[in-house]
């Protein structure tokens, strides 16, 4: 064993793959190699043989599958809640086949190394783990070579980064320990799909950094910015605690200046109003003695209304009276005459009686002398 080939054996030992690696199926084409693969991420070996004999039974095809609802899927594996889950993973995998390949089918990796190379270049879902397995099936066994690879391994300082993918080839194949193949494509693809990213690694979570020569310096530029972003961060802490002294000292003043202002609002308003007050209560006053003198003047006219009154009947009851008393004299007067008038006529008459019995007595006294 070479050193390189122990240092690839130092670092599988230390990648841990985040789903069992899959024996590849007798029976199945490449489609349902990957499929597999993928349904080994939520079941055990036997359930996603299972799962798959089940899809197969249920599907004409599996660009079917790839258009059936997740509830749909799960109704025909009869997982349960579960079950839901495993039916995404299957939709998204075909999904994802569909658009990178333009179809439903995967034999293209065993004989077009261009159609191979665009397929794998983006694989968000599969993953490099994933895809490397499905090139080394392809491949009837060899190991598989991709960029993604070539950049990890290069970036590791296994082997050097070449544009021929022969050179490449030759250069990996003599650091990859014996019967380690499939490991060591599905192991340092998972590295390229979490962390080893071709534009920004995230080598302080990577698994492989402290053995990485990109890594070691990744790591280092990136705890100096950590450290910066540190400083930054305290330097931008105490900028943002002065000034929030500043502003709570603003603040404080402000809220002294307007509690002043509020309080000298307050004292103007309660003067204003006791002089509001005042003057109210004096028109109060002024109105209730203008309403008195009112209500006096007319009483006093009401008064003289009924003194006026009072006059005027008596003057009228005083001249019905008079009008009576002359009445009454008038009347008084009048039978006066009137009896003045009768006694005259009788004592004319009784005069005229008188004259003649006087003359009936000289007529008697005549008529008896002259008898004699
Ligand atoms: S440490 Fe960084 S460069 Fe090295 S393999 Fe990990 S992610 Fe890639």
């Amino acid at each position: 064993m070479s050193k390189k080939t122990d240092l690839t054996a130092k670092l599988l030992a230390k990648i841990p793959s985040q789903h069992p690696i899959p024996e590849p199926l007798a029976d199945a084409n490449l489609v349902e190699q990957g499929l597999y693969a993928i349904l080994l991420r939520k079941q055990s070996p036997s359930e996603a043989k299972a799962t798959l004999n089940k899809l197969r039974a249920a599907y004409r095809d599996w660009n079917e599958l790839r258009i059936s609802q997740a509830q749909e899927i799960n109704s025909f594996l009869e997982l349960g809640p579960k079950g839901i889950k495993v039916a995404a993973d299957v939709r998204e995998y075909l999904q994802e086949v569909f658009q990178r390949s333009h179809g439903m089918d995967l034999e293209f990796l065993k004989d077009d190394p261009q159609s191979t190379q665009r397929f794998v270049s983006i694989l968000p879902f599969v993953g490099m783990a994933t895809a490397h397995y499905l090139l080394w099936v392809a491949g009837n066994k060899e190991l598989p070579v991709t960029p993604a690879l070539m950049r990890v391994l290069d970036r590791v300082g296994l082997v050097s980064r070449t544009a021929s993918p022969k050179k490449a080839r030759a250069a990996i194949e003599p650091v990859v320990p014996d019967g380690q193949e499939l490991e060591f494509a599905y192991k340092f693809g998972e590295i390229a799909s979490r962390w080893c990213d071709a534009r920004k690694p995230v080598c302080h979570q990577c698994v492989l950094v402290d053995d990485c020569k990109f890594g070691k310096k990744a790591f280092r530029d990136w705890k100096i910015q950590q450290e910066r972003l540190e400083q930054q961060r305290v330097r931008e802490a105490a900028r943002l605690a002065i000034l929030k002294k500043k502003e709570d000292e603003r603040l404080r003043k402000e809220g002294e200046k307007r509690k002043k202002k509020e309080a000298l609002e307050a004292e103007k308003r309660a003067k204003d109003a006791a002089r509001l007050a005042k003057v109210a209560e004096k028109k109060k006053q002024a109105e209730a003695e203008r309403l008195a003198k009112i209500k006096a003047a007319a009483e006093l006219k009401a008064k003289r209304e009924a003194d006026r009154v009072r006059a005027l009947k008596e003057a009228e009851a005083k001249k019905a009276a008079a009008l009576a008393e002359a009445k009454k004299k008038a009347e008084q007067k009048r039978k006066e005459a009137e009896k003045r008038k009768l006694d005259a006529r009788k004592a004319a008459e009784k005069a005229a009686e008188r004259k003649k019995l006087e003359a009936k007595k000289k007529a008697e006294a005549a008529k008896k002398k002259k008898k004699k």
